[in-house]
């Protein structure tokens, strides 16, 4: 099919997450389609080449069709592509499971739970926090605490985490009620009223994603670890955006020493590639849930896919091309060199605030004078379609730019990429 029926096909049958389907749908708009990806780059319909600079939604790590990943997919659909993990299990599952347990200190989190999407790794955690304290005499304990600004997914179990108020308030209705805290002074405050019923607290580690490219302070997630511990609540890190090296290590928790007693795992773990998720927890919560059937112990919880044999082969040889191609150590340098280029960027009137954390930026736009642009204006997604026309693609929250590249991006590709940006502000903002 060609562009122009593709699109008109697209937009009289499609509906697109996060998306006003009227701008979509409207006459003048054209929706790129993507026919391609090699490496650093996206190719579309037309032949036209983009650099990824959000890697496609904050998944891809190695780069687009990376052989050794796609001959993995290739060669475990020649076996077996799906078979079912409820009474059965696969190889390229219990391998995955050997090898992600592995990435993680001695005897901490031991057990995985497969699931499809970032949203379902974090409801399973919920789910096993709330029947673990069930299972060990703390019924009361079935409520969490999370963070302002914070994005767990949009199933209603991991939404009602968000605190991101655009994605929360129409769906408060069928939301369970949180703890909602600002920072660690806030969680010291909460009185023991609120602290009794808590099965655990939810963050996402060293920043969160969503929320705005929200650096963390220092020392937080060290200091909420111990206060954990203090309390008895679980911690439970959702790392599905910051999880294998996009921090500049393989887990954003390593950054401070922490371990977890939840890790949630998804876009990243099968390099971009399928929906694969993995919840991963201590062998002491496991322990809770054994016993006879008839006590009812059982975790009453799964998805049709889960222990996906592709995805699990793909995840797999995800992990590969870390040890193979050294791509943590090679990463550094080029952390460094972002951190230079955001550095200039920086010096632009319409930059207020940038920030990163290891190879993840966020950019904010906002008057030369500071004030931010109206948010109806939609600064943020005109600057991105501007950069778009300057071989970039990437998203913008509002009006924080996002630039998150697969960790393969060389130093060119990163040179061209802030050049699109600053090029797409200048167009955008004018120095107004
Ligand atoms: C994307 C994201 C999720 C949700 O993952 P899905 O695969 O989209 O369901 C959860 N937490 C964080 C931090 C994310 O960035």
């Amino acid at each position: 099919m060609r562009t122009s029926e593709l699109q008109a096909a697209d937009k009289q049958h499609l509906w697109h997450p996060f998306t006003q389907m009227r701008d979509w749908c409207a006459p003048g708009s054209d929706p790129l389609v993507l026919s391609g990806g090699r490496g650093s780059v996206l190719i579309d319909s037309d032949g036209r080449e983009y650099l990824d600079g959000n890697s496609s939604i904050w998944t891809n790590i190695h780069g687009h069709s990376h052989p050794k990943i796609i001959a993995a997919i290739r060669a475990q659909a020649g076996k077996l592509a799906h078979s079912s993990f409820l009474g059965t299990t696969n190889e390229p599952a219990i391998r995955l499971a050997e090898k992600l347990v592995a990435l993680f200190p001695r005897e901490t989190l031991t057990r995985v739970f497969y699931s499809d999407d970032g949203s379902t790794a974090i409801e399973v955690a919920l789910k096993m926090a709330v029947q673990f304290h069930q299972l060990t005499g703390h019924p009361e304990r079935c409520r969490f605490a999370a963070f302002d600004h914070a994005y767990h997914g949009d199933t209603a179990g991991a939404a009602s985490l968000g605190g991101i108020a655009a994605f929360q308030d129409r769906f408060a209705p069928l939301s369970f009620p949180v703890a909602r805290v600002a920072d660690m002074a806030a969680l010291n405050a909460l009185d023991a009223v609120t602290k009794a019923p808590l099965a655990g607290i939810v963050i996402e580690p060293m920043i969160q994603g969503a929320g705005g490219m929200r650096t963390w302070p220092p020392g937080l997630l060290r200091d909420l670890r111990a206060w954990c511990d203090r309390e008895g609540v679980f911690l439970l890190l959702d790392e599905v955006m910051t999880g294998f090296g996009r921090t500049g290590k393989m887990f954003a928790c390593e950054h401070e020493g922490v371990v977890p007693d939840f890790i949630a795992l998804a876009k990243g773990l099968s390099g971009g590639t399928m929906p694969l998720a993995a919840t991963l927890t201590k062998e002491k919560v496991f322990q809770a849930f054994l016993g006879d059937y008839a006590e009812m112990k059982t975790l009453f919880y799964g998805h049709s896919y889960c222990g996906n044999p592709l995805g699990c082969a793909a995840a797999l040889a995800n992990l590969e091309v870390f040890e193979e191609e050294g791509t943590l150590e090679q990463l550094q340098p080029k952390i460094a060199h972002l951190t230079e280029l955001l550095a200039e960027l920086g010096t632009e009137p319409n930059v207020s605030a940038i920030r990163q954390c290891g190879f993840i930026a966020g950019i904010d736009v906002a008057g030369s004078d500071g004030t931010p642009f109206p948010w109806q204006d939609e600064t943020g997604a005109r600057i991105c379609m501007a950069a778009r026309r300057h071989g970039l693609l990437t998203r913008p929250i509002r009006d924080t730019l996002v630039l998150m590249p697969p960790l393969c991006f060389t130093g060119p590709e990163l040179d061209r990429s802030v050049a699109a940006l600053r090029a797409g502000i200048r167009e955008i903002c004018g120095g107004n």
